[in-house]
């Protein structure tokens, strides 16, 4: 399989005032590879969203790199750089803060193609209603404002927009947390349908575990700006390696009560330290149940557990 994307020991240091430094990310490296779905989820504040926007190009990073279909995004040639803004885009959480209340949907989804000079005229708007029935709304909403849409719709406008200019990528960015449950469902099933008829890749984030499982062919865990373990979907929730993986896991409710009342539960003590000071060693080592001696001493390094199964714990080490 063709590796799209790859993120390469990416660092990203935020200058908070007063000489302090925040290091959102810090050396995360994965790869995604061409049609598939990657899944990063972690508590808010972990560095996930900071990583998107920084593999888009939204930030330049720190250190590291981040390649697009082997070309350097932070250092690509302008002519170079106006490809890859149309083969990126970005699905945001909150369709609410995302559309501008003042623009009627036609001009929403029309906007990208304006400002890359795809379509004209007639063809633009022919190709705004295609755009509208592909993700399930109708070319009678073309001319109605954000304010007349339930928060499923607007999500639907904004994948709409994002799919304007014929991306090859798409990061979603916590795009289903703002929606209520009962829609959450309808968005990933449009977004796999989507996916499948537009040969799409996506990176899906997420703050927890339920909401990647059936979107996700394989998924990242970040915690504190440091990713923990990465392997295939299945593999994660069958047999998840790291201690806050583990947790994250035990917090999703099964359906079966009974499977329900005779399970483990692992809670999580205590609140995510700041990244501004995180701890020495390991970085979850202040909320592990398991925690040794050396889990303050020395950084896990990232290591292979099982064929394309990664986890950065001492106790596999
Ligand atoms: Fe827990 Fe140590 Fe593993 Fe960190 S390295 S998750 S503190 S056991
Ligand atoms: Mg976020």
């Amino acid at each position: 399989k063709k590796k799209l994307v790859q993120v390469k020991n990416l660092t990203k240091t935020f200058e908070v005032g007063k000489g302090a430094s925040l290091k959102a990310a810090d050396g995360v490296s994965f790869d995604i590879y061409e049609g598939e779905t990657f899944g990063l989820v972690g508590e808010s504040g972990c560095g996930k969203s900071t990583t998107g926007r920084t593999i888009i190009g939204l930030y330049n990073p720190t250190s590291g790199e981040v390649i697009f279909d082997g070309q350097n995004v932070h250092k690509a040639s302008s002519s170079a750089r106006s490809k890859l803004t149309r083969d990126m885009q970005m699905i945001f959480q909150d369709p609410y803060a995302s559309l501008n209340p003042r623009m009627n949907i036609s001009e929403i989804i029309g906007e990208g193609l304006q400002l890359n000079g795809l379509y004209k005229g007639k063809e633009r708007a022919k190709r705004v209603i295609e755009l509208l029935e592909m993700v399930g709304l109708q070319k009678e909403h073309a001319n109605r404002f954000p304010h007349e849409f339930s928060g499923g719709q607007r999500q639907r406008i904004g994948i709409a927009r994002a799919l304007a200019v014929n991306p090859r990528f798409v990061i979603a960015d916590e795009p289903i947390s703002a929606l209520d449950v009962s829609v959450q469902a309808q968005v990933v099933n449009l977004m796999k349908n989507l996916q499948r008829e537009q040969n799409l890749t996506y990176l899906f984030i997420a703050h927890d575990l339920a909401m990647v499982k059936h979107i996700s062919d394989r998924i990242g865990v970040m915690y504190l700006g440091n990713l923990v373990e990465m392997t295939e979907s299945e593999k994660l929730y069958e047999s998840p390696k790291h201690p806050y993986t583990q947790a994250l896991l035990s917090a999703i409710p099964v359906p079966d009560p009974d499977l329900e009342k005779s399970r483990e539960r692992t809670i999580i003590e205590g609140d995510v330290p700041s990244p501004i000071n995180p701890p020495s060693g390991c970085v979850f080592r202040t909320r592990c149940p398991v925690a040794k001696e050396v889990c303050a001493q020395h950084k896990p390094t990232w290591q292979e557990v099982d064929h394309g199964h990664y986890v950065a714990c001492h106790l596999y080490q």
